[in-house]
């Protein structure tokens, strides 16, 4: 069985310690690779179970005690997202749509630099959606997003998403229930569509407690380099913050799929953070085994004129 969460417990021992050279067909004796989800599993929302995020610790980082002791790590996974990037690219087959969910100061921007720094810019783009404009509140509600839904041979980064429509517009009344509330199945149509056409669709909830949220908000208002990122929303945000909590554990719990799970990432340590988004990444694009083209035939005997 998929070791994933499921009602706020993670599995004892799931996958600990899984080797990501582990590739190839070697896996953990015991599990087959049909049973065993890309990256880490302990972390991904059982689809059609109850997760409940409260009973999720934002602080764990498995064995690792600091970033000194991942850093390698972490720099061989940039390394397969890549290489197996480049082949996605030459293939121009299929795709993949990387969605960044947290509260503020969760750490979105911070993983985008770290895990794609490495990543040739031809391949990938990075959307972030704000409030609507007045275009895009014109149109239906996944119209913009599904504009920037990644083609095939792409990797696209949603620096928040189609889920604001489920999130902040709960929390803040912007739409009626009823019609928030039958966006879960709009979204879960709309992620189908694009794992259909090619395109896989990864998820994941970093997830920070609320005191380090205060303690990274702090940072921002102490430190003159950062203050530009602190908005003074951000404290009337934080206020709804059970209120944000309820919302995500509904959306993932509603929107976990096989096609396209949610992953819920322990976020209070950065580089841990990194670390499991990174190696999820990867596994998830080894997993999608994209090859490159074969070559034109008879180039045996060819020679470049002078
Ligand atoms: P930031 O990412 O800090 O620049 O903030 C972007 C803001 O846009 C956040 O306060 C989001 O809640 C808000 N936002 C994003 N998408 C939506 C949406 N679909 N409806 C309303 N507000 C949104
Ligand atoms: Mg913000």
């Amino acid at each position: 069985m998929p070791g994933g969460l499921s009602r706020g417990r993670i599995p004892e021992g799931a996958d600990m310690g899984r080797s990501s050279t582990q590739r190839g067909g070697a896996v953990t004796p015991g599990r087959t690779a049909a049973d065993s989800p890309p990256g880490y599993p302990r972390y991904r929302a059982e689809p059609g179970g109850r997760l409940v995020l409260a009973g999720v610790d934002p602080g764990q980082t498995e064995h690792y005690r600091k970033k000194k002791e991942v850093l390698k790590e972490l720099e061989t996974q940039r390394r397969r997202i890549r290489d197996l990037q480049e082949r996605l690219y030459a293939e121009n087959r299929q795709g993949l749509l990387v969605v960044l969910q947290a509260m503020d100061t969760g750490g979105k921007d911070g993983t985008i630099k770290h895990v794609f720094g490495g990543v040739n810019p031809q391949g990938c783009r990075v959307s972030s959606f704000k409030a609507p404009n007045p275009e895009e509140a014109n149109h239906d509600f996944l119209w913009r997003y599904h504009k920037s839904a990644p083609a095939r041979g792409r990797i696209g980064i949603f620096n928040r998403s189609h889920y604001e429509d489920v999130l902040v517009v709960r929390v803040k009344g912007l739409v009626d229930e009823n019609v928030w509330r039958e966006r879960y199945a709009l979204i879960n149509e709309f992620e189908r569509n694009l794992t259909r056409n090619g395109i896989r669709v990864l998820k994941f909830f970093l997830h920070v407690s609320k005191d380090e949220q205060k303690r990274r908000l702090e940072a921002r208002l102490a430190d003159p380099d950062k203050r530009w990122k602190f908005s003074k929303n951000d404290i009337r945000e934080r206020a709804f913050w059970d209120d944000y909590q309820a919302a995500f554990e509904d959306a993932i719990n509603e929107c976990s799929t096989e096609h396209a799970p949610w992953y819920v990432v322990p976020a209070n340590k950065k580089w841990y953070r990194n670390l499991v988004v990174a190696r999820t990444i990867a596994d998830t694009l080894e997993a999608m085994d994209p090859r490159f083209p074969p070559a034109e035939r008879g180039l045996e005997n060819v020679t470049i004129p002078d």
